[in-house]
């Protein structure tokens, strides 16, 4: 039996697991924390990643703890709705979910045995037909072939590729879970709304709970070191409702920079390849990062059971992967680009032209993102 080694127990991980064990290949994953958890509030699945919860059994147990979305809003501080996107007809829902329900629906498609805790990657070494894998413990474990989703600051992309610290691009993400139940939000819309170099999300998660997330530009610093209560309520405080209802119904408020890489020219050598965030690190404005790791996990899984050796296995994957990973880091980083101008001409500007551009240019180009198919 093909036995393969995953570095890393995030999303990426888990799923590629998940995603191989049900295609009867042995995967071990190897996560260095002593237990496997997920923060950082909910996350949106679209259609594109729901379609693979699909094919691994587990889109309805996700689906039972998630909220549906159907209208994706842009409006401006004051609340004045600028573009209303419909997210379209698909064969899935586009789903808004806590990401620690995502991580145990994926977990719950694995034996237990097939995790790790505690081991934290130290380096690796290629023969001709196998991986040994070292951690820092000392332990040394040997696999056929050996997938990196140890995320954004991969250590196995650094020893591969030389490359690990990922790019500031100039503002921080705060994010949160509140409850919610007045009547500015419709039930199934998301928001975002924008201002002068700054933005504030709005996704429902279901049950009357909504995960958002605010943005701001700001000089590369330790995130969550401040007051980032005090800090958002001078921020977002004079916002449209319910912005500031939110942020006062938040209990626990998480920060990150936004970082990503420019496409990597390569993700594999032999018979280690990357996955998710370790392979296309993306600034978080299209929530598809998540999104992209779930594609990749099945990708993946259905190289390896299809081709005659890993190495032809991985090649491939990489070859029918990289185009799409790269061309959604790079509108990804546009797209937050322009949603963090801060120039009062170029934000009317902004205003003036979302409220007259057609909404199905948008959808349409949705659609192609989300019609993807493993
Ligand atoms: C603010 C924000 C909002 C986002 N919103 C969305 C969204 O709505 N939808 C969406 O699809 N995506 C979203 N994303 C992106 C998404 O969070 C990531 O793309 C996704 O979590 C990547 O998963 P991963 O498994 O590749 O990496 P990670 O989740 O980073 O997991 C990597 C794992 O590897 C482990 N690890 C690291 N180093 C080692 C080592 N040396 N040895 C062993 N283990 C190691 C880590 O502990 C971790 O568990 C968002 C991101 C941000 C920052």
């Amino acid at each position: 039996m093909r036995n393969v080694g995953i570095i890393g127990g995030g999303i990426g991980g888990v799923a590629a697991a998940a995603a191989l064990h049900r295609l009867g290949i042995r995967a071990t994953v190897y996560e260095r924390a002593p237990r496997l958890e997920e923060v950082g509030a909910g996350m949106m699945l679209w259609p594109n990643a729901t379609r693979v919860l699909r094919e691994l059994g587990l889109l309805e147990r996700v689906a039972r703890n998630s909220g549906r979305n159907t209208h994706f809003l842009v409006r401006a501080s004051s609340g004045k709705v600028l573009m209303n996107i419909a997210l379209g007809e698909f064969d899935v829902p586009a789903l808004c979910t806590r990401r620690s329900d995502l991580l145990a629906a994926l977990l719950s498609a694995l034996p237990p045995e097939r995790i790790r805790l505690g081991r934290e990657f130290s380096r690796l070494e290629q023969s001709k037909s196998k991986v040994q894998v070292h951690f820092a413990d000392g332990c040394v474990e040997e696999h056929d072939a050996v997938i990196a989703a140890d995320g954004i600051r991969s250590r196995v992309r650094a020893q591969l590729f030389g490359i690990s610290e990922p790019i500031y691009r100039g503002y921080t993400v705060w994010r949160g879970v509140a409850s919610y139940d007045g009547t500015a939000i419709r039930r199934g819309d998301n928001s975002e709304t924008w201002g002068h170099g700054s933005r504030f999300g709005i996704l429902d998660i279901g049950q009357g709970r909504y995960t958002w997330y605010a943005t701001a530009n700001v000089p590369q610093r330790a995130a969550g070191k401040d007051d980032q209560l005090g800090e958002l309520r001078r921020r977002f405080g004079g916002w449209h409702e319910p912005i500031p209802a939110l942020i006062e119904a938040t209990e626990s408020i998480l920060e990150n920079g936004a970082y990503d890489l420019p496409p990597l020219p390569r993700w594999t050598v032999g018979r280690v390849t990357l996955l998710g965030d370790a392979a296309h690190p993306c600034t978080p404005n299209l929530g598809q990062g998540g999104c992209m790791a779930l594609e990749d996990a099945l990708v993946l899984a259905k190289c390896v059971a299809r081709e005659s050796s890993m190495e032809s296995a991985l090649r491939r994957y990489e070859r029918l992967r990289r185009r799409r990973t790269g061309h959604i880091q790079q509108r990804s980083l546009l797209m937050g680009h322009i949603g963090q101008w801060q120039n009062r001409a170029a934000v009317s500007g902004r205003r003036v032209v979302t409220s007259f551009l057609p909404a199905a240019l948008f959808e349409h180009n949705l659609r192609r993102v989300y019609s993807y198919e493993t």
